[in-house]
C-alpha cells in the first residue's frame, strides 16, 4: 500500500510504500536538500499516526502494569483464612500505649519493615531483627496459609513487642549471651499490648514460659475468629512453582527466533522504539509491495510474514 511522504519544508509529497529502507531515495526531498545543503527528510503522516497510536497503547499498558504491581505489593502482606492485612494491622498496633511511643515519628508513626512469608500448613512463626530499636527493626513472619486471624495477629503482636523492647536484654540479638529475650519485660508488654489491642485480659505473671503466654493470647483471640472461607477438608496444597531459567520475555524471544529462521527472511532486527524490521529474500514481497516488513510487535510481524508472496516490488 502506497502512502504519501511529505517534505516538511516545501510540503510537496511523493507516493511510496509505507515501509522504506532508511536510505531509500524517496525518503528525501532533493530540491530542498540541495537548497539547504543537508538532507531534508520527508515524513509519512500515516505512519506517524500509527506510531502515536502504538505509543498510546504502550502508555496504557505501562499504567495497567503499574497498577497490577501495586495491587500485588499490597497482597504480599495479606495472609490467613479469613485473610488479615498484616501491614494494616501493624499500622494500627504501633500506636498502642503499651509500646510507649517507641514508634512515634515527628509527624505520624513509624512502621518497622515487614516481610510476610507463607507456608502450606497451619503453623506460624516470626522473627524480629534489631529488637529494641523500634522503627529500625525488621520483622519477618511466616504464616500458614490457613492460619486463622488470631494466629496471624498473635505472631505480629509478639514480634512488635520485640521491636519495641526498651532494654536490649529483651532483644533476640542478646540471646547468645544467655539472656532471655522473652523475659519479664517482654511478657508484661505482650500482655498489656494484647489487652489494649484485642481486649484480652491476662495476668502475665502466671505464665513462666513465654510459649504458654503466647498460646493463651492466641486461644483467647480465637474466640472471635470468623469461620474459615475454605473448609479444612477442601484445603489443597499448592503445587510447587516451576521457575523459568530463560529471559523474562520468553514467548517474545521464541517468536523473534522463529521469524529469523524463516527461509524468506534475510535478517530481522528489533529497534528499541522503532518496532521490528525484516528484510525479505529477493523474489519475495510483502502484501504492500515492499522488500521489507515493518511491524510494532512480534505477533504482527508473524501475521505480516504469513501474507508475504512471490513477486517483484512495484
Ligand atoms: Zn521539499
Ligand atoms: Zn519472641
Amino acid at each position: 500500500m502506497n502512502r504519501l511522504w511529505v517534505c516538511p519544508n516545501c510540503a510537496k509529497g511523493v507516493r511510496a510504500p509505507g515501509r522504506l529502507r532508511k536510505n531509500d531515495v524517496r525518503r528525501f526531498c532533493y530540491p530542498c536538500s540541495q537548497g539547504k545543503g543537508v538532507l531534508v527528510e520527508r515524513v509519512c503522516p500515516a505512519l506517524e499516526r500509527k506510531r502515536s497510536v502504538a505509543a498510546d497503547r504502550a502508555k496504557k499498558k505501562a499504567k495497567r502494569k503499574r497498577e497490577k504491581t501495586k495491587a500485588k505489593a499490597k497482597m504480599q502482606y495479606v495472609v490467613g483464612d479469613p485473610p488479615v492485612d498484616c501491614m494494616e494491622e501493624m499500622k494500627r498496633l504501633v500506636r498502642l500505649k503499651a509500646f510507649g511511643r517507641k514508634f512515634k515519628a515527628p509527624r505520624g508513626w513509624y512502621v518497622p519493615k515487614l516481610e510476610v512469608r507463607r507456608r502450606d500448613d497451619n503453623y506460624s512463626s516470626g522473627v524480629c531483627f534489631g529488637s529494641g530499636s523500634g522503627r529500625f527493626a525488621r520483622i519477618v513472619i511466616t504464616c500458614g496459609r490457613w492460619q486463622p486471624p488470631s494466629g496471624v495477629k498473635a505472631v505480629l503482636l509478639h514480634e512488635l513487642c520485640h521491636a519495641a523492647a526498651t532494654s536490649t536484654s529483651n532483644g533476640l540479638l542478646r540471646m547468645g549471651r544467655g539472656e532471655d529475650p522473652h523475659g519479664q519485660e517482654f511478657k508484661l508488654r505482650f500482655a498489656e499490648a494484647a489487652a489494649e489491642a484485642y481486649g484480652v485480659d491476662i495476668a502475665p505473671c502466671q505464665f513462666t514460659r513465654m510459649e504458654a503466654l503466647h498460646h493463651e493470647v492466641k486461644t483467647r483471640l480465637a474466640k472471635s475468629d470468623p469461620p474459615p472461607t475454605i473448609p479444612p477438608e477442601k484445603r489443597k496444597r499448592r503445587a510447587r512453582s516451576v521457575f523459568m531459567t530463560h529471559a523474562n520475555n520468553h514467548t517474545g524471544l521464541l517468536g523473534f527466533n522463529a521469524i529469523a529462521a524463516d527461509p524468506r527472511v534475510v535478517e530481522v532486527t528489533g529497534e528499541k522504539e522503532g518496532g521490528y524490521w525484516a528484510d525479505l529474500e529477493p523474489g519475495y514481497i510483502s502484501y504492500d509491495g515492499c522488500t521489507q516488513l515493518h511491524e510494532w510487535t512480534v505477533t504482527d510481524m508473524k501475521a505480516a510474514l504469513d501474507r508475504v508472496e512471490k513477486g517483484e516490488p512495484e
